[in-house]
């Protein structure tokens, strides 16, 4: 390796504008916003030619369908399953340049092949009666080696097997097909309540050809027969777009039964994302995934295991929807599928993961493609016996440097190839050359101001000293290189209400100064010398300052204050002192004070479901923009730590957070006795997080597709550079892919994502990521290889992206249609033929459809009254920087048994589906979502559990006010609070990792029966949501219907 250091090197390729140059030029974010996939969502889908599908996806003999086999206990995971398949009959296609290690995977290419697709634990004597159930909505779910033709082809016999269910009965028997229910007249999503009927009756017919009732207005349904539950009869107008259909909450009420009787479906009988998580971490847990196969699909994010970079960056910096592209933009037109990588380029890694490598190439800077600018990377062929080499991106011949020339061995690798990380990993470092840095100057190290709101209720809550207090000690954990012995950040302090004061802590003073900013119209910085300070140098005047602060506005009267120029004065700050570095505000209020960025209270629950609530979630005023832009021009990052009593505008004042890769943190009705521990714990995560500074991430492919949008807390000032004044371990940037032109089968869809940012010593780094997908002419293949996770944590983002520019109805529409059209299309191109009234998912997207429907009952999604404006900014913004590990977390929470744990064992008890049916009186139950923790207690929870775990007699004397469980010395409150804190420390279900949940989530206890219940039952996402969400069965009913109209 050559020498380090900046030196001056041959310009910096123009072309890529904004790395290096950091150009102006910056146009409003996210100005065009389009939603919706592959064209315009609106238009009709255009049905594959019948012709596609039959001849290209061969099906060999149907599917038999028999009963399951003697003596069978269960469905067992066999008799639902299309059998196994082995590694040998995964297609390795990758021809080209041979990644580091293609020598073979050691890992199967696919490990779902064990699981069942209906995972139920239904038992002989209830085979019958399931049977029956599953008539009223057969379910297939095709495993991945069901239908693809290279399956077939390759003499493996066809696996397939429908559900092992008697055969149906003579009468086809299908979901009701149309009781596509317009939604009620409040027309929130068409939330029809109908909590006390069956959420699944059956009907007979064949989907589609039920003539059109006029009464529901082109929708197909039947009309209300017996069993009609009065709440349903609020057919409310027609749904603008009928085709667009998604009412929310699919009725079973209103089919007519026309069986001789109403059957229940089976809840077991539908895919549960609890038996496939526990499936995969049966196949693939604790085991070492190994990423040296182009397109392999890996674990999903909550099985744990060890992850060995052979080649393709690590599933912990990128997951994608689906990691075999289809070749072409008709196809891909055709399935819907959204092509997008999910990357968190700075994911913390266990401590038995090999962390980054950083290369140098020394004065020169990185070594990169002439023509793309694509990064020295594995999917780089060496050619001439090593001294050219083509690249894998645009396929530019370039010399190989001299001083980087390597002979090539007898296949044409570089023989020096694993002793270089750029040739043998996905992911690594490179050091940057002055090229790379603002101005060709070496960055400075950076720097932390925090801002303290001492208004007169900050003051008075006893919040200024606690956070005081607290940066007593937390200043001694900034973060910092492992080899150095203490941190380079240098940290700075402002105070303001009305006005602005900033202090003066050099070391060579005796006392704090503080200077005074009243002109905040325009904010200047009174002092450059003393106010960014190294904390070990400063150590005295500062903790002498946070002593005074407090006391020095003991008597404050001011309640009113100002937000955007405190912004501007910490962006300023950085500015003037030529460093990047992160704001920490801690702020109470709506800013009413005269000064820039005031903004009013303009709550209006009146916009709810109407064509103007999107304007709630847009900032009111445009001056937050402005101030975004500058701060990400600066590499100025705003963490905002809010407090609220009252509605203070999230959606504008926490505009520039977002925009600046920030984190947004809340805290209604702070309570100083019962919320200083998460906000401390926030705090102090924040402070210690691991971040790359002034960062710009640009994302190259190879030919045929390229990135076309861009998802997350980022600002984009062109269509190319992703720009983060601050990417933390935690934030995850959802990328779009659309084709240019056909892709080749043969070499791939190849992906590289780089970071420049500087490092917390003050390095100016690149962290490359490299990945390498499959392409095919077969949808089957894209089917197989879809990762349902991260389609949901890319629909989660652009769902919350549109709905600042479109209605909500429009948005839940566009995602109800969506999933139809993905599933249809499996369905007519992929699956075996089979019965209309049959629902059939791929095995990849089983779950698909539970967690849409989790998506759709988002409170971003869903205006209701009751739930506050704030509150859904807040959720809104929080989710469009989150990774695939936490979308999946948030969207369908934990739910955990601990009523009959296993005292001696320290594993964590198996989840249970987030429904009310899996709770009992008896019992008690710990649910989680990232955000938020529930400890649900059963009227008859077992009076031992009580005793041991709140240290009283029984459930009655049980108080719901403490946030947290006492200490007592019992078997049963240690083992819960050890499983509290497994859920509070790690990423659930990941013991070797110690990715720290970016949220602290406090304790909420709830007692069945007692009103704040209601809060928890929002998150049994399985059930109809009190505010009017579908439950699971009928959004299915309602997906599948969808799919017949777009099948018929
Ligand atoms: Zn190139």
């Amino acid at each position: 390796m050559s020498q380090q250091g900046y030196v001056a090197a041959p310009p910096y390729s123009q072309s890529q504008p904004g790395i290096g140059g950091f150009s102006a030029g910056f146009g409003p974010p996210n100005s065009s916003l389009h939603y919706g996939h592959y064209g315009d969502p609106n238009s009709s889908y255009s049905a594959p030619q019948p012709g596609v599908s039959k001849s290209t996806v061969p099906l060999g003999p149907s599917a038999p369908v028999g009963p399951p086999p003697p003596g069978t206990h269960q469905f067992s995971q066999t008799n639902f399953q299309n059998g196994p398949s082995t590694p040998g009959q995964q297609p390795h296609r990758f021809q080209g340049p041979p990644p580091p290690s293609n020598t073979g995977p050691s890992y199967p290419p696919y490990g779902h092949q064990s699981q069942p697709a209906y995972p139920n634990t239904a038992s002989t004597s209830s085979t019958t009666q399931l049977a029956n159930q599953l008539n009223s909505m057969q379910i297939n779910s095709y495993g991945p080696g069901t239908t693809p033709s290279s399956r077939m082809s390759s003499g493996h016999p066809a696996s397939f097997q429908g559900p092992q269910l008697p055969p149906p009965t003579q009468q086809q028997v299908a979901l009701p097909p149309g009781s596509q229910v317009p939604p009620p007249a409040n027309n929130v999503n068409g939330l029809c309540a109908q909590p006390s009927l069956p959420p699944m009756a059956r009907q007979d017919g064949i989907p589609g050809s039920v003539p059109p009732n006029p009464n529901l207005q082109q929708l197909s349904g039947q009309p209300p027969g017996p069993g009609y539950h009065p709440q349903q009869a609020n057919y409310g107008p027609q749904m603008a777009g009928s085709q667009l259909s998604y009412p929310g909450a699919f009725p079973g009420g209103p089919a007519q039964l026309s069986g001789p009787q109403q059957k229940k479906l089976d809840p077991d009988s539908i895919p549960s994302p609890i038996q496939v998580i526990e499936n995969d971490k049966a196949s693939r847990g604790g085991q070492i995934y190994a990423t040296n196969t182009r397109g392999q699909v890996p674990p999903l994010v909550t099985t744990d295991c060890i992850i060995q970079d052979q080649g393709h960056a690590s599933p912990r910096y990128i997951r994608c929807t689906t990691y075999c592209f289809p070749s072409s933009s008709d196809m891909a037109k055709q399935a819907r599928i959204p092509l997008a990588a999910v990357i968190q380029p700075f994911a913390i890694v266990p401590p038995n993961e090999a962390p980054l490598y950083v290369v140098n190439h020394g004065e020169t800077g990185p070594i990169r493609c002439n023509r793309c600018k694509a990064y020295m990377c594995p999917f780089m062929q060496f050619i001439e016996g090593g001294r050219r080499y083509q690249c894998g991106f645009c396929n530019c011949i370039n010399d190989v440097p001299p001083f980087f020339f390597q002979h090539l061995d007898h296949i044409g690798r570089r023989v020096d190839h694993y002793e270089r990380p750029e040739l043998s990993l996905g992911s690594y470092e490179y050091v940057a050359t002055l090229d790379y840095c603002r101005n060709n100057k070496p960055p400075k190290p950076p720097a932390y101001i925090f801002m303290i709101d001492v208004s007169y209720r900050n003051i008075n809550s006893g919040l200024v000293k606690l956070i005081c207090d607290e940066l007593k000690t937390l200043l001694d954990k900034l973060p910092r290189e492992e080899q150095e012995e203490s941190s380079a950040i240098r940290v700075g302090f402002v105070t303001y209400n009305k006005v602005l004061h900033f202090f003066n802590v050099k070391s060579s003073l005796a006392q704090p100064q503080m200077m005074v900013v009243s002109d905040v119209g325009e904010v200047f910085v009174p002092l450059l010398d003393g106010f960014l300070v190294n904390f070990q140098e400063s150590r005295s005047v500062v903790l002498n300052l946070l002593d005074q602060i407090p006391e020095m506005f003991a008597d404050t009267n001011e309640s009113e204050t100002i937000f955007a120029p405190v912004i501007q004065a910490g962006m300023e700050a950085l500015k003037a002192a030529e460093c990047a570095g992160k704001l920490f505000i801690f702020h109470s209020s709506l800013p009413t004070a005269e000064a820039p960025g005031k903004l009013r209270n303009r709550d209006d629950k009146k916009l709810l479901n109407t064509d103007k609530e999107k304007t709630l979630f847009q900032p009111q005023v445009n001056s937050y923009e402005a101030l975004a832009r500058d701060c990400v021009a600066n590499g100025c990052c705003v963490n905002l730590f809010l407090f609220p009593n009252q509605y203070v505008d999230v959606a504008s004042m926490g505009l520039v957070t977002m925009y600046t890769g920030g984190t947004l943190y809340k805290y209604n009705n702070f309570q100083l006795d019962s919320d200083s521990p998460q906000f401390l714990s926030d705090l102090r995560k924040d402070v210690e997080k691991k971040t790359g500074f002034d960062a710009i991430m640009r994302v190259r492919t190879s030919t045929g597709f390229r990135a076309t949008d861009f998802f997350g807390a980022i600002y984009m000032n062109n269509t190319t550079d992703v720009e983060m004044a601050a990417v933390d371990c935690d934030k995850a940037v959802t990328v779009e892919f659309k084709h240019d032109d056909k892709l080749n089968e043969d070499s791939g869809a190849l992906i590289q994502c780089a970071v420049l940012y500087t490092s917390i010593s003050g390095q100016r780094r690149l962290r490359i990521h490299n990945i390498g997908l499959n392409c095919s002419s077969q949808l089957a293949d894209v089917y197989k290889t879809c990762e349902t996770d991260a389609l949901i944590n890319f629909f989660a983002k652009s769902a919350f992206k549109a709905v600042l520019s479109q209605p909500l109805k429009t948005v839940r529409e566009i995602l109800v249609t969506q999933t139809a059209h993905m599933l249809a299309c499996y369905r007519k191109n992929c699956a075996s033929p089979s019965a209309v009234s049959q629902l059939i998912l791929p095995d990849a997207m089983k779950v698909l459809p539970v967690y849409m429907n989790c998506l759709l009952k988002s409170c971003v999604l869903v205006g209701r009254p009751e739930i506050p404006t704030d509150e859904r900014a807040y959720h809104r913004q929080l989710v469009m920087s989150m990774g695939v590990a936490d979308t999946q977390l948030f969207f369908y929470p934990q739910l955990l048994p601990i009523h009959s744990l296993d005292l001696k064992s320290d594993a964590v008890p198996a989840a249970v589906r987030c429904s009310e049916e899996r709770l009992s009186e008896g019992g008690a139950f710990i649910l989680a979502n990232g955000l938020s923790m529930f400890l649900w207690l059963g009227v008859s929870a077992p009076p031992e559990l009580i005793q041991g775990l709140f240290n009283v007699p029984s459930f009655a004397h049980i108080s719901t006010e403490a946030t947290l469980l006492p200490d007592l010395d019992n078997p049963f409150s240690k083992k819960i609070k050890s499983i509290l804190e497994h859920i509070q420390s790690q990423k659930p279900y990941n013991k070797t990792s110690l990715c720290l949940h970016s949220f602290f989530m406090p304790l909420i206890i709830v007692k069945q029966r007692e009103q704040p219940e209601m809060l928890f039952r929002q998150f049994l996402v399985e059930d109809k949501s009190i505010y009017g969400g579908a439950s699971y069965v009928d959004f299915l009913c309602c997906v599948h219907k969808e799919i017949c109209q777009l099948l018929s």
